[in-house]
């Protein structure tokens, strides 16, 4: 291996981008273990030098962060892992996990100017290398400023929620996350799955939370044993990160029969161990039809593989070019033996006897011209109906937000028509003292999204209560802790 690392603007030219080792597809399939390994220091260091340093960092404006990238690339070039690091924190309170899980080539990797000439710098593997270096040598900071005597709640532990409470405690706020489920994290736990993101990673940022000084209750449900005016009695802001976990209905015949199942309850039993949905899914020598394109789908394909189903089929009703899911993902499933099945729409299923499902009964796309947002409406090909034979149909059709019951005070917030909540540029709601963000306010997206929601929402909180404590009348007393 060469030393060149300071070949300045043209390392790329003699470096060509190298990979992360991936585990063989066979190897990757008997576990949930992650599938990637980190990067040796040398090859960081010469990866990181192809970055060319340009005047206008696109990778920056296609990170919803606007990691300082061309900046930390500069240290890891120099061997700098630590320096590296502290800058890759200062934008991102999990840049442990977003390195993980975010799709790179549709945002920061996708942004590169590399891209034009040659293959982009692997910023997302560098961003990983970098920080597990830091978390492994125990180096994190996770000093606050001086209690400032403010209380804040936070519902959810989901990454928003995760990201305003690191935030805010780092600014001297008194923090308390509420978490209806006894694991916290959110879909970081409770959707991806282990081979994208170990649990471990999500269990040491929390413990990192914990250092902070944030307290986590586990097992509350806001808007049942504790209301949103309760809260705001006790705390002198709310954020709200509650997620979109409610699934897209099917609506085609044959969506009440046995061996059909909603993607979420699926993966959390596969991955977590537990059966929200009651008793266990069984794939073990199972065909099982995925229906979706989505990150969702890719992922229930690549679970079910893992548990010994013997075919594992995606029903998308696009192409590939027009399929939502990551790139990466999508190449990953493959390789481990998913099939995909695209321009397919599944319209209904069919059973046998005893009302197990048997087949689902499709009709071949094609897609038309497109839209104003680009994307190509599918169009059914008269008379193409066709089946797929299965033994599992698996749903990924998506999530929208959950709705709250009428009369509850969670209700009484401003939502959008699809359920989502509207919040102002603060990413305050309509009712003042209380911020949201994440999948609440933008339906499912990404972890990065959520993230940079629960960063905004922290200085929104932070201004929103600077403002009232300079108007005396407006003052809060520091209140008590919270019985819960
Ligand atoms: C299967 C799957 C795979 C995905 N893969 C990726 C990926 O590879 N990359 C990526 O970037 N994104 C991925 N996503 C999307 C990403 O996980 C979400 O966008 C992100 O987790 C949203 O964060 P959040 O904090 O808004 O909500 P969530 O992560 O959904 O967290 C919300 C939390 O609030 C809790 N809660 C709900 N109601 C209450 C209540 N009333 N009181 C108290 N607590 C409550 C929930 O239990 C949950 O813990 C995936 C999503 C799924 C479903």
């Amino acid at each position: 291996m060469s030393h060149h690392h300071s070949n300045g603007k043209y390392a790329w030219q003699k470096t060509p981008r190298v990979d992360p080792p991936k585990r063989a597809a066979r190897e990757r399939t008997s576990d949930f273990r992650e599938i990637y390994s980190l990067l040796d220091e040398e090859t960081i260091r010469q990866q990181a030098s192809r970055c060319v340093q340009c005047a206008y960092p696109f990778c920056r404006t296609g990170c919803p962060l606007g990691n300082r990238i061309p900046e930390w690339l500069a240290c890891a070039a120099a061997g700098d892992f630590l320096e590296a690091a502290a800058l890759s924190r200062s934008t991102s309170n999990m840049p442990e996990i977003c390195s993980r899980v975010c799709p790179q080539e549709r945002l920061c990797e996708g942004a590169c100017a590399l891209n034009a000439r040659s293959e982009p710098v692997p910023i997302g593997a560098i961003e990983k290398f970098i920080n597990e270096y830091a978390l492994r040598r125990g180096v994190v900071e996770v000093t606050n400023l001086p209690p400032n005597g403010l209380r804040v709640a936070i519902v959810g532990s989901g990454p928003a929620g995760i990201a305003c409470a690191d935030e805010l405690a780092a600014r001297g706020y008194e923090v308390m996350v509420f978490e209806a489920l006894s694991r916290l994290g959110g879909l970081l736990v409770n959707g991806i799955p282990a081979f994208k993101l170990e649990k471990s990673v999500v269990e040491r940022r929390l413990e990192l939370l914990r250092q902070r000084g944030v307290v986590f209750r586990t097992g509350v449900t806001v808007g049942q044993e504790l209301s949103l005016s309760n809260l705001l009695t006790e705390f002198n802001a709310v954020f709200l990160g509650i997620g979109a976990q409610k699934p897209k209905p099917l609506d085609i015949s044959g969506a009440q029969l046995k061996g059909v199942h909603d993607a979420l309850p699926f993966l959390i039993e596969k991955n977590v161990g537990i059966s929200p949905g009651g008793s266990p899914i069984a794939v073990k020598d199972k065909r099982v039809a995925v229906l979706g394109g989505g990150d969702t789908a890719m992922d229930c394909l690549r679970t079910a593989i893992r548990c010994g189903a013997s075919e594992a089929v995606c029903l998308y009703r696009r192409d590939l070019a027009n399929m939502p899911g990551s790139r990466r993902e999508y190449q990953s499933a493959l390789e481990e033996g998913a099939v995909f099945q695209f321009l397919t729409n599944p319209v209904s299923l069919g059973s046998d006897a005893v009302g197990r499902v048997t087949h689902v009964g499709c009709v071949r796309m094609e897609l038309g011209e497109p839209d104003a947002k680009g994307r190509r409406k599918p169009f059914p090909v008269p008379g193409s109906d066709f089946l797929v034979e299965t033994d599992i149909v698996l749903v990924a059709y998506g999530f929208d937000p959950v709705p709250f019951p009428p009369g509850n005070d969670l209700a009484a917030i401003q939502r959008t028509d699809w359920g989502g909540l509207i919040v102002d540029a603060n990413q305050m709601t309509s009712r003042p003292g209380v911020f949201s963000g994440g999948d609440m306010v933008r339906g499912p997206s990404l972890v990065v999204d959520a993230v940079r929601d629960g960063r905004r929402a922290a200085l929104g909180i932070h201004q929103y209560l600077s403002q009232r404590q300079a108007t005396p009348h407006q003052r809060d007393e520091p209140k008590k802790c919270v019985p819960v």
